[in-house]
């Protein structure tokens, strides 16, 4: 019996020194990533995009300058007319 807990104590050890480097190692990554910064273009709105894209949410949009409004979410392009 006590060759049966000794045995599973010994197990849990070992197989925890094989996977703390492993967890203590992602977790450095982790903390070295950091979020990525935007420049935000003068005039810029937040409109909702109504393409199949964007998906009918709140993108931001920059003015083209002929009054017409250019969606930035994910790479969609739609130009939006008017004075949303
Ligand atoms: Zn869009």
């Amino acid at each position: 019996m006590i060759a049966i807990v000794l045995g599973g104590l010994l197990g849990f050890g070992f197989i925890g020194l094989l996977i703390l480097p492993r967890y203590l190692g992602t977790r450095r990554i982790h903390a070295a990533t950091t979020a990525p910064f935007h420049t935000i273009r003068d005039g810029s709105r937040w409109l909702p995009c109504h393409t199949t894209v964007c998906g009918h949410i709140t993108t931001r949009h920059e003015p083209t300058g002929d009054g017409g409004w250019l969606c930035t979410g994910g790479g969609c392009g739609h130009i939006t007319k008017g004075d949303q």
